[in-house]
């Protein structure tokens, strides 16, 4: 229904609920006339015929009359205003409802969540954010809304310890839901300590992670780079090998760690071993590409050929056809080697324009990883792309 033709809809029911009320309370038609208020009702709905909604809205406000039944009808006339993008009209309405004195104290806490919403659209967060802490600590049925708005807030201001309370009493309060939300808001923390040379607080966050969400593959990552840093490469191939168990489409993203891991360490047989595991669970050109450059390092050139075109066959991808190309190269059949150079190039400037990453919920795309979709802002929806312009 188009915005016009709802807001008419809407300001009939004030007028019907007005009117409702007056009959309910049985006044007499003689004290309705007299009534000042009343007159406004009928200024009000002259306008509304006229179509002049601004000034039947600017009428209906000034009347303001409640009671239990109009109060639906405002807060609805309310989020109008604030979907038509006319946000002060939408504070004005809820800020004249919590003036009014007969509000019972559900409906109260109601039109203050409205007006907490209007003042984060506005971009008063600093009000909006008062309100929800207050009403978030308060027991009314808008408990959870309240701290559901006070967190979107947290995370806008990459306040992470802020949110990580207010999501560990969503936790408690509504359990398992918030776990894998509150694992990634503990990594955040443990990056911030990172930033600022604090291993030992970091994983101290990272363990708190795992303790609200067991699978956070994005705390895996960080734990395989701290032991990187400390040297300790086998606490890096546990940390990141758990990866393929907890969440295999995030494998990718492991791969170099453990690729400088084995390297420093002499251990590539037992990655080239993991990498055929992920392969048959899981294939991935990201993984074929990482078992190639171990075929090639062991100076099998033929056989690292023979084994990417096998795997081109049954999981195509440009990733993998570029890498084939490469090794052709190095020893090009005879006039091949122009055409081999053009096929490159042309696969690089594809590759080049193409998105590496994708919101599983929202579809956004980029060439950078985000754990919170810049457009969604849902947590662990983005993953490494799969298939034929894939990872
Ligand atoms: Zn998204």
């Amino acid at each position: 229904m188009p915005d016009f033709a709802l807001l008419g809809l809407i300001l009939i029911a004030i007028l019907a609920g007005y009117l409702f009320g007056r009959a309910e309370k049985k006044k007499q038609l003689v004290q309705v006339q007299q009534n000042p208020i009343s007159k406004e009702y009928f200024v009000g709905l002259n306008y509304l015929l006229n179509e002049q909604t601004d000034e039947a809205i600017e009428t209906f406000i000034k009347a303001l009359d409640l009671n239990s039944d109009t109060v639906d009808t405002y807060l609805a006339l309310g989020s109008l205003f604030c979907r038509r993008g006319e946000v002060e009209k939408s504070i004005r309405v809820h800020q004249d409802l919590l003036a009014r004195p007969s509000l019972t104290s559900e409906q109260s806490v109601r039109v203050q969540l409205e007006l907490a919403k209007d003042y984060m659209t506005a971009g008063l967060l600093d009000r909006a954010e008062a309100m929800l802490a207050d009403l978030s600590r308060q027991n009314s049925p808008f408990r959870t809304e309240a701290s559901e708005q006070l967190l979107k807030i947290y995370e806008q201001e990459r306040e992470w310890q802020q949110a990580v309370e207010v999501t560990e009493s969503l936790f408690r309060l509504k359990g398992e839901y918030y776990g894998p939300r509150l694992a990634h808001l503990y990594c955040e923390l443990a990056e911030n300590c990172l930033n600022n040379n604090d291993r030992a607080g970091a994983r101290r966050c990272l363990r708190t992670a795992f303790s609200r969400d067991r699978d956070c593959a994005r705390a895996s990552l960080i734990l395989g780079r701290i032991e990187y840093e400390e040297g300790r490469d086998r606490e890096v191939v546990r940390a990141l090998q758990k990866i393929s168990r907890q969440d295999y489409r995030y494998i990718p993203l492991s791969l170099d760690l453990l690729n400088k891991a084995s390297h420093r360490s002499n251990s590539k047989k037992a990655y080239a071993g993991y990498l055929s595991r992920c392969l048959s669970d899981h294939p991935a050109t990201a993984v074929v590409l990482a078992l190639t450059d171990i075929l090639i390092e062991s100076r099998d050139e033929d056989f690292a050929q023979e084994f990417l075109t096998e795997q081109l066959r049954g999981n195509p991808s440009l990733k993998g056809l570029n890498a084939l190309i490469d090794l052709q190269l190095h020893n090009p059949a005879e006039g091949s080697l122009t055409s081999l150079r053009l096929l490159q190039e042309v696969i690089n400037k594809m590759l080049e324009v193409k998105d590496a990453y994708k919101c599983n919920g929202c579809g956004f795309s980029g060439r950078k990883m985000h754990w919170r979709c810049p457009r969604c802002l849902d947590w662990g929806t983005i993953t490494p792309l799969q298939g034929v312009e894939g990872e």
